[in-house]
Protein backbone atom coordinates (compact mmCIF):
# COMPACT_ATOMS: atom_id res chain seq x y z
CA UNK A 1 0.00 0.00 0.00
CA UNK A 2 2.66 2.20 0.47
CA UNK A 3 4.30 1.78 -2.92
CA UNK A 4 0.71 2.55 -4.03
CA UNK A 5 0.82 5.48 -2.34
CA UNK A 6 3.72 7.03 -4.10
CA UNK A 7 2.62 6.58 -7.22
CA UNK A 8 1.87 9.89 -8.98
CA UNK A 9 -0.59 10.02 -11.28
CA UNK A 10 -0.50 13.50 -13.17
CA UNK A 11 3.39 12.84 -13.39
CA UNK A 12 2.41 9.35 -14.95
CA UNK A 13 0.32 10.67 -17.84
CA UNK A 14 2.82 13.49 -18.37
CA UNK A 15 4.53 11.29 -20.80
CA UNK A 16 1.20 10.90 -22.77
CA UNK A 17 1.23 13.01 -25.96
CA UNK A 18 -0.82 15.21 -28.05
CA UNK A 19 -2.05 13.97 -31.42
CA UNK A 20 -4.56 16.11 -32.32
CA UNK A 21 -4.92 16.40 -35.79
CA UNK A 22 -5.86 19.67 -37.54
CA UNK A 23 -9.07 21.23 -36.82
CA UNK A 24 -10.90 21.78 -40.38
CA UNK A 25 -9.50 19.58 -42.57
CA UNK A 26 -10.64 16.45 -44.05
CA UNK A 27 -9.14 13.16 -42.22
CA UNK A 28 -8.55 10.27 -44.40
CA UNK A 29 -7.57 7.12 -43.18
CA UNK A 30 -5.91 3.99 -45.14
CA UNK A 31 -6.28 0.78 -43.92
CA UNK A 32 -3.79 -2.45 -45.76
CA UNK A 33 -3.74 -5.50 -45.20
CA UNK A 34 -1.19 -6.90 -44.24
CA UNK A 35 1.07 -9.48 -46.14
CA UNK A 36 -1.81 -10.10 -48.29
CA UNK A 37 0.33 -11.23 -51.19
CA UNK A 38 0.61 -14.38 -48.57
CA UNK A 39 -2.87 -14.19 -47.07
CA UNK A 40 -4.58 -14.19 -50.65
CA UNK A 41 -2.09 -17.44 -51.82
CA UNK A 42 -2.82 -19.29 -48.35
CA UNK A 43 -6.66 -18.78 -49.44
CA UNK A 44 -6.57 -19.51 -52.73
CA UNK A 45 -7.74 -16.09 -53.93
CA UNK A 46 -8.86 -15.92 -58.16
CA UNK A 47 -5.88 -14.35 -59.83
CA UNK A 48 -5.38 -11.81 -60.46
CA UNK A 49 -8.96 -10.59 -59.07
CA UNK A 50 -10.78 -12.70 -57.01
CA UNK A 51 -14.42 -10.89 -56.85
CA UNK A 52 -15.74 -12.41 -53.51
CA UNK A 53 -12.62 -11.17 -51.98
CA UNK A 54 -13.00 -7.70 -53.07
CA UNK A 55 -17.27 -8.00 -52.24
CA UNK A 56 -15.95 -8.97 -48.39
CA UNK A 57 -13.49 -5.64 -48.84
CA UNK A 58 -16.70 -3.73 -49.71
CA UNK A 59 -19.07 -4.98 -46.86
CA UNK A 60 -16.59 -4.76 -44.52
CA UNK A 61 -16.12 -1.11 -45.97
CA UNK A 62 -20.03 -0.41 -45.64
CA UNK A 63 -20.02 -1.72 -41.66
CA UNK A 64 -17.33 0.90 -41.27
CA UNK A 65 -19.72 3.49 -42.72
CA UNK A 66 -22.84 2.31 -40.83
CA UNK A 67 -20.49 2.51 -37.44
CA UNK A 68 -18.73 5.61 -37.51
CA UNK A 69 -20.97 8.37 -38.68
CA UNK A 70 -18.59 10.80 -39.48
CA UNK A 71 -17.38 9.19 -42.33
CA UNK A 72 -18.55 10.56 -45.69
CA UNK A 73 -17.00 8.45 -48.28
CA UNK A 74 -14.59 5.82 -49.03
CA UNK A 75 -12.67 4.26 -51.65
CA UNK A 76 -11.44 0.80 -51.77
CA UNK A 77 -9.31 -1.72 -54.03
CA UNK A 78 -7.30 -4.82 -53.65
CA UNK A 79 -6.63 -5.03 -49.95
CA UNK A 80 -6.67 -1.32 -48.98
CA UNK A 81 -9.66 1.37 -48.29
CA UNK A 82 -9.87 4.50 -47.44
CA UNK A 83 -12.20 6.28 -45.24
CA UNK A 84 -13.05 10.38 -45.52
CA UNK A 85 -13.77 11.93 -42.21
CA UNK A 86 -15.88 15.33 -42.74
CA UNK A 87 -13.87 18.26 -42.38
CA UNK A 88 -15.17 19.44 -39.14
CA UNK A 89 -15.04 16.10 -37.12
CA UNK A 90 -14.98 15.93 -34.01
CA UNK A 91 -14.60 12.06 -33.63
CA UNK A 92 -12.42 11.13 -30.92
CA UNK A 93 -11.77 14.72 -30.24
CA UNK A 94 -9.65 14.52 -33.53
CA UNK A 95 -7.05 12.18 -31.70
CA UNK A 96 -4.84 10.38 -34.90
CA UNK A 97 -4.17 7.12 -32.82
CA UNK A 98 -7.63 6.59 -31.13
CA UNK A 99 -9.41 7.43 -34.72
CA UNK A 100 -6.82 4.66 -36.94
CA UNK A 101 -6.86 2.01 -34.07
CA UNK A 102 -10.71 2.15 -34.07
CA UNK A 103 -11.08 1.96 -37.67
CA UNK A 104 -8.66 -0.60 -38.04
CA UNK A 105 -9.86 -2.77 -35.72
CA UNK A 106 -13.54 -2.82 -36.23
CA UNK A 107 -12.85 -3.59 -39.98
CA UNK A 108 -10.55 -6.32 -38.99
CA UNK A 109 -12.94 -7.91 -36.88
CA UNK A 110 -16.13 -7.26 -39.74
CA UNK A 111 -13.49 -8.67 -42.40
CA UNK A 112 -13.25 -11.96 -39.74
CA UNK A 113 -17.03 -12.01 -38.96
CA UNK A 114 -18.15 -11.81 -42.25
CA UNK A 115 -15.45 -14.51 -43.86
CA UNK A 116 -18.27 -17.08 -43.95
CA UNK A 117 -20.81 -15.26 -45.78
CA UNK A 118 -18.32 -14.85 -48.39
CA UNK A 119 -16.35 -17.54 -48.59
CA UNK A 120 -18.79 -20.51 -47.21
CA UNK A 121 -16.62 -23.13 -48.91
CA UNK A 122 -13.44 -21.78 -47.60
CA UNK A 123 -11.94 -21.96 -43.87
CA UNK A 124 -10.55 -18.99 -42.92
CA UNK A 125 -6.64 -20.49 -41.97
CA UNK A 126 -5.43 -17.72 -39.93
CA UNK A 127 -6.15 -14.13 -38.39
CA UNK A 128 -5.74 -11.24 -40.94
CA UNK A 129 -5.11 -8.21 -39.90
CA UNK A 130 -4.77 -4.43 -41.38
CA UNK A 131 -2.08 -1.71 -40.82
CA UNK A 132 -3.51 2.06 -41.21
CA UNK A 133 -2.78 5.73 -41.56
CA UNK A 134 -4.00 8.86 -40.87
CA UNK A 135 -3.35 12.31 -42.63
CA UNK A 136 -5.39 15.95 -42.69
CA UNK A 137 -6.03 17.10 -46.42
CA UNK A 138 -6.78 20.89 -45.97
CA UNK A 139 -8.64 21.16 -49.34
CA UNK A 140 -11.52 19.42 -51.09
CA UNK A 141 -9.38 19.72 -54.63
CA UNK A 142 -6.07 18.21 -52.28
CA UNK A 143 -8.57 15.25 -51.24
CA UNK A 144 -9.81 14.63 -54.70
CA UNK A 145 -6.81 14.60 -55.78
CA UNK A 146 -5.40 11.89 -53.36
CA UNK A 147 -8.26 9.67 -54.41
CA UNK A 148 -7.11 10.09 -57.85
CA UNK A 149 -4.27 8.91 -56.86
CA UNK A 150 -5.74 5.46 -55.17
CA UNK A 151 -7.45 5.07 -58.72
CA UNK A 152 -4.97 5.74 -60.51
CA UNK A 153 -3.03 3.15 -58.61
CA UNK A 154 -5.95 0.44 -58.63
CA UNK A 155 -5.60 0.84 -62.91
CA UNK A 156 -2.04 0.46 -63.19
CA UNK A 157 -2.03 -2.39 -60.86
CA UNK A 158 -5.00 -4.00 -62.74
CA UNK A 159 -3.37 -3.80 -66.14
CA UNK A 160 0.23 -5.10 -64.90
CA UNK A 161 -1.72 -7.74 -62.80
CA UNK A 162 -4.00 -8.71 -66.03
CA UNK A 163 -1.23 -9.49 -68.52
CA UNK A 164 0.85 -11.00 -65.63
CA UNK A 165 -1.18 -13.80 -64.86
CA UNK A 166 -2.67 -14.08 -67.92
CA UNK A 167 1.21 -14.69 -69.33
CA UNK A 168 1.41 -17.21 -66.01
CA UNK A 169 -1.96 -18.73 -66.79
CA UNK A 170 -2.36 -18.77 -70.34
CA UNK A 171 1.71 -18.83 -71.77
CA UNK A 172 2.90 -20.60 -69.30
CA UNK A 173 5.69 -18.35 -68.50
CA UNK A 174 6.96 -18.69 -64.74
CA UNK A 175 6.57 -15.85 -62.47
CA UNK A 176 10.12 -14.66 -63.11
CA UNK A 177 9.91 -14.86 -66.81
CA UNK A 178 6.64 -12.90 -66.63
CA UNK A 179 7.58 -10.26 -64.48
CA UNK A 180 10.75 -9.89 -67.17
CA UNK A 181 8.65 -9.75 -69.99
CA UNK A 182 6.26 -6.64 -68.83
CA UNK A 183 9.45 -4.94 -67.44
CA UNK A 184 9.21 -0.62 -68.95
CA UNK A 185 6.33 -1.76 -70.85
CA UNK A 186 4.05 1.05 -70.74
CA UNK A 187 0.10 0.92 -70.57
CA UNK A 188 -0.70 1.41 -74.33
CA UNK A 189 1.82 -2.36 -74.51
CA UNK A 190 -0.12 -3.77 -72.30
CA UNK A 191 -3.54 -3.46 -73.96
CA UNK A 192 -2.06 -4.38 -77.18
CA UNK A 193 -0.29 -7.30 -75.75
CA UNK A 194 -3.57 -8.65 -74.24
CA UNK A 195 -5.94 -7.46 -77.19
CA UNK A 196 -3.27 -9.73 -79.66
CA UNK A 197 -2.29 -12.64 -77.12
CA UNK A 198 -5.20 -12.79 -75.45
CA UNK A 199 -8.53 -11.51 -77.44
CA UNK A 200 -9.18 -9.30 -74.29
CA UNK A 201 -9.98 -5.98 -74.32
CA UNK A 202 -8.75 -3.81 -71.48
CA UNK A 203 -12.14 -1.80 -71.02
CA UNK A 204 -14.35 -4.66 -71.55
CA UNK A 205 -13.13 -6.36 -68.14
CA UNK A 206 -15.03 -5.81 -64.81
CA UNK A 207 -15.62 -2.26 -63.80
CA UNK A 208 -14.72 -3.56 -59.83
CA UNK A 209 -11.46 -4.45 -61.40
CA UNK A 210 -10.95 -1.96 -63.24
CA UNK A 211 -11.80 1.39 -61.31
CA UNK A 212 -12.14 -0.13 -57.46
CA UNK A 213 -15.17 0.67 -55.39
CA UNK A 214 -16.76 3.66 -53.69
CA UNK A 215 -19.25 3.81 -51.11
CA UNK A 216 -21.02 6.76 -49.81
CA UNK A 217 -24.52 7.53 -47.73
CA UNK A 218 -27.49 8.39 -50.48
CA UNK A 219 -30.64 10.43 -49.06
CA UNK A 220 -33.83 9.59 -50.56
CA UNK A 221 -36.58 12.06 -51.17
CA UNK A 222 -39.86 11.45 -49.92
CA UNK A 223 -42.94 12.88 -51.04
CA UNK A 224 -44.14 14.64 -47.34
CA UNK A 225 -47.02 13.60 -45.50
CA UNK A 226 -49.07 16.05 -44.21
CA UNK A 227 -50.42 13.96 -41.32
CA UNK A 228 -47.04 13.36 -39.92
CA UNK A 229 -46.16 14.51 -36.61
CA UNK A 230 -42.60 16.75 -36.59
CA UNK A 231 -41.23 13.29 -35.05
CA UNK A 232 -42.16 10.87 -37.25
CA UNK A 233 -40.78 12.92 -40.28
CA UNK A 234 -37.25 13.07 -38.46
CA UNK A 235 -37.54 8.63 -38.63
CA UNK A 236 -38.95 8.67 -41.85
CA UNK A 237 -35.83 10.57 -43.23
CA UNK A 238 -33.53 8.36 -41.01
CA UNK A 239 -34.70 5.37 -42.61
CA UNK A 240 -33.93 6.39 -46.11
CA UNK A 241 -30.56 7.04 -46.16
CA UNK A 242 -28.88 4.24 -47.17
CA UNK A 243 -25.03 3.42 -48.27
CA UNK A 244 -24.76 2.72 -51.51
CA UNK A 245 -21.72 0.84 -53.56
CA UNK A 246 -20.46 2.02 -57.14
CA UNK A 247 -17.61 1.39 -59.28
CA UNK A 248 -16.96 4.23 -61.16
CA UNK A 249 -14.30 7.04 -61.70
CA UNK A 250 -13.82 9.12 -59.57
CA UNK A 251 -10.60 11.29 -60.94
CA UNK A 252 -13.05 13.19 -63.91
CA UNK A 253 -15.38 16.04 -61.98
CA UNK A 254 -18.58 13.90 -63.15
CA UNK A 255 -19.39 12.29 -60.72
CA UNK A 256 -18.24 15.01 -57.71
CA UNK A 257 -20.76 17.48 -59.87
CA UNK A 258 -23.46 14.51 -59.72
CA UNK A 259 -23.12 14.22 -55.93
CA UNK A 260 -22.21 17.70 -54.38
CA UNK A 261 -23.59 17.12 -50.91
CA UNK A 262 -20.96 14.81 -50.00
CA UNK A 263 -18.21 17.11 -49.73
CA UNK A 264 -20.34 20.00 -49.15
P1 LIG B 1 1.94 -5.18 -47.23
O1 LIG B 1 1.83 -5.90 -45.94
O2 LIG B 1 3.17 -4.37 -47.37
O3 LIG B 1 0.71 -4.38 -47.58
P2 LIG B 1 0.95 -7.02 -49.23
O4 LIG B 1 1.42 -8.39 -49.56
O5 LIG B 1 -0.38 -6.88 -48.58
O6 LIG B 1 2.08 -6.34 -48.36
P3 LIG B 1 0.04 -5.08 -51.20
O7 LIG B 1 0.87 -4.12 -51.98
O8 LIG B 1 -0.86 -4.47 -50.17
O9 LIG B 1 1.03 -6.16 -50.56
O10 LIG B 1 -0.79 -5.90 -52.24
C1 LIG B 1 -1.84 -6.72 -51.87
C2 LIG B 1 -1.72 -8.05 -52.55
O11 LIG B 1 -2.79 -8.89 -52.13
C3 LIG B 1 -1.87 -7.96 -54.07
O12 LIG B 1 -0.64 -7.85 -54.69
C4 LIG B 1 -2.53 -9.27 -54.41
O13 LIG B 1 -1.55 -10.25 -54.60
C5 LIG B 1 -3.30 -9.66 -53.17
N1 LIG B 1 -4.76 -9.42 -53.25
C6 LIG B 1 -5.48 -8.52 -52.55
N2 LIG B 1 -6.77 -8.55 -52.88
C7 LIG B 1 -6.89 -9.49 -53.83
C8 LIG B 1 -8.00 -9.99 -54.60
N3 LIG B 1 -9.24 -9.50 -54.44
N4 LIG B 1 -7.77 -10.97 -55.51
C9 LIG B 1 -6.53 -11.46 -55.70
N5 LIG B 1 -5.44 -11.04 -55.00
C10 LIG B 1 -5.61 -10.06 -54.08
P1 LIG C 1 -14.76 3.46 -23.93
O1 LIG C 1 -15.22 3.17 -25.31
O2 LIG C 1 -14.68 4.90 -23.63
O3 LIG C 1 -13.48 2.71 -23.55
P2 LIG C 1 -16.05 1.51 -22.24
O4 LIG C 1 -17.49 1.19 -22.05
O5 LIG C 1 -15.21 0.49 -22.96
O6 LIG C 1 -15.94 2.91 -22.99
P3 LIG C 1 -14.04 1.46 -20.12
O7 LIG C 1 -13.66 2.57 -19.19
O8 LIG C 1 -12.99 1.05 -21.10
O9 LIG C 1 -15.43 1.84 -20.79
O10 LIG C 1 -14.46 0.26 -19.24
C1 LIG C 1 -14.72 -1.02 -19.73
C2 LIG C 1 -16.03 -1.54 -19.18
O11 LIG C 1 -16.25 -2.83 -19.76
C3 LIG C 1 -16.06 -1.74 -17.70
O12 LIG C 1 -16.59 -0.62 -17.06
C4 LIG C 1 -16.93 -2.94 -17.51
O13 LIG C 1 -18.27 -2.53 -17.43
C5 LIG C 1 -16.80 -3.70 -18.81
N1 LIG C 1 -15.92 -4.87 -18.70
C6 LIG C 1 -14.72 -5.02 -19.29
N2 LIG C 1 -14.17 -6.17 -19.02
C7 LIG C 1 -15.03 -6.81 -18.20
C8 LIG C 1 -15.02 -8.08 -17.56
N3 LIG C 1 -14.01 -8.93 -17.70
N4 LIG C 1 -16.08 -8.39 -16.81
C9 LIG C 1 -17.11 -7.56 -16.67
N5 LIG C 1 -17.19 -6.36 -17.23
C10 LIG C 1 -16.17 -5.98 -17.99
MG1 LIG D 1 0.93 -1.99 -46.03
MG1 LIG E 1 -1.27 -5.03 -48.21
MG1 LIG F 1 -2.38 -3.01 -50.70
MG1 LIG G 1 -13.13 0.72 -23.17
Amino acid sequence: TEEVEKIKPEFVRSFQFENKLMPSTWIVIRIDGCHFHRFSEVHEFEKPNDKQALNLMNSCAVAVLEEIQDIIFTYGVSDEYSFVLKKDSQFYQRRASEIVSVTVSFFSSMYVMKWKEFFPQKELKYPPSFDGRVVCYPSSKILLDYLAWRQVDCHINNQYNTCFWMLVKKKGKSKSEAQHYLKGTQAKEKNELLIKEFGIDYNELEIMFRQGSLAFWQKFCVQEDKNMTHESKGSVQNSLKKVIVEHCDIIKPNFWEAHPSILD
